[in-house]
């Protein structure tokens, strides 16, 4: 990658990455050790549209690297993200769905931790997911799934055997494609005349808040504003029609979007846009203090680390995240800082983190015997890690924090 400027994905105008990370792996492609040497790397850089204002990387590594048969990650290893969507689809629901024949459709259903909600209470549903694997235990779970990328192809087809669709959704998935006109023609395509598109993804005004830089990464394409959504699906007859903040992922939010006209607007789609103003999110200056934070905090974190290990501390990691890919490889960490990162999902067990190489291991070594720190890299969960972890706090071990600040609890 260069100094070049790269064209914005949802405008097409020109725009210059205000921060660097430097060489990046699959943020989900954990190795073993015969694979080390054959590893893919990008640059990873950041970049704002200034006349959109969509957040975006500058590069990305080709999708198939990324969502393949054997993705690493499975929305049911978490039981606050399984109750967080049962809420959502409740939410859809009761809103949405009311007529008796209604459809619904979800973007990315991965093991179908969101869709089976709806499957189960015995409405038509269709799930498009990309990852065979991840498809397989959605269907499992008595859900109806397709394996595609969602594209206006995708979506014609759909529309063909199923008919339009009253409710499309999507969570942490829309910000996955780098296509994104493409998703805004294919939900276009599909939705019924009063249909929604509602999806909640991690939020721009909570990641520059939080200085919390590991949302940037391969997967993360974009991370969204409700002025560059309502931005991006415009030209496509589609506005705008409400904004719901979500605790989840460390700050997200969820967009609902409908044909032009056909819903009233809520409130909050006018009170989220004055927020975002005022945060500046759409001032060059915001993200060049966001820059020299991430740059602080990875200092710090790797001062404290570094000192912990030549006071000969034990220090490993907690939850082989794709978010703790790019906080390593940015600050250059490896299996010397880190012993070992637990990790609850058995396919990344025995594997290494990408680019960085720390052996991956189960929460069975974790405790066998406790170390006297843990980097809490799955800080968006943390207080169902600290609620199930209350042992190693007993046993006198300490969680190293690093979002907003790094600190010590
Ligand atoms: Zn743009």
């Amino acid at each position: 990658m260069t100094n070049e400027a790269a064209a914005c994905r949802a405008c097409g105008s020109p725009m210059t990455p205000f921060m660097r990370f430097g060489r990046m792996p699959v943020a989900n492609a954990f190795v073993t050790e015969d694979q080390f040497a054959r590893e893919y790397f990008y640059e990873l850089a950041a970049a704002l549209c200034a006349p959109c204002g969509m957040f975006q990387i500058v590069d990305h590594p080709d999708p198939a690297q990324m969502f393949h048969d054997s993705y690493a990650f499975f929305t049911r290893t978490s039981k606050g993200m399984v109750a967080h969507f049962r809420t959502y689809a409740e939410w859809v629901a009761e809103r949405f769905l009311k007529k008796p024949d209604a459809f619904v459709v979800e973007v990315g259903c991965n093991d179908g931790a969101l869709i089976e909600n709806f499957a189960t209470g015995g409405l038509r549903h269709l799930g498009i997911e990309p990852s065979a694997n991840v498809a397989a235990v959605a269907n499992r779970h008595g859900v109806r799934t397709r394996v595609a990328f969602f594209d206006p192809e995708t979506a014609r087809a759909v529309r063909a055997s199923d008919g339009p669709a009253d409710a499309i959704v999507a969570a942490n998935v829309i910000c996955h494609i780098p296509n994104i006109r493409g998703v805004a023609e294919g939900v276009a395509t599909l939705l019924a005349p009063h249909g929604v598109f509602a999806f909640e993804e991690p939020y721009l005004g909570a990641m520059i808040a939080k200085a919390s830089y590991d949302q940037i990464y391969d997967e993360h394409v974009f991370i969204f504003s409700a002025r560059a959504v309502a931005a991006v699906f415009a030209p496509f007859g589609l506005e705008l029609i409400d904004t719901v903040p979500q605790a989840t992922h460390g700050g997200s939010m969820r967009y609902v979007l409908g044909r032009k006209g056909a819903h009233s607007v809520s409130p909050s789609v006018a009170r989220t846009l004055a927020e975002e103003g005022r945060q500046g999110l759409h001032l060059a200056a915001t993200y060049d203090e966001f820059r020299r934070r991430c740059e602080r905090n990875r200092d710090e974190l790797v001062g404290l680390i570094r000192d912990l290990r030549r006071q000969g501390q034990r220090v490993v990691g907690y939850a082989a995240t794709s978010k703790s890919t790019t906080v390593l490889n940015y600050c250059g960490l490896g299996p010397h800082d880190i012993e070992f990162i637990s990790d609850t999902t058995p396919l990344k067990q025995g594997k290494f983190t990408p680019g960085s190489h720390i052996p991956v291991r189960s929460p069975e070594a974790f405790a066998d015997p406790y170390p006297g720190f843990a980097v809490l890299f799955g800080w968006n969960h943390e207080t169902e890690i600290l609620g199930k972890e209350k042992a190693f706090a007993a046993a006198g071990g300490r969680w190293i924090k690093f979002v907003p600040e790094v600190r010590l609890s």
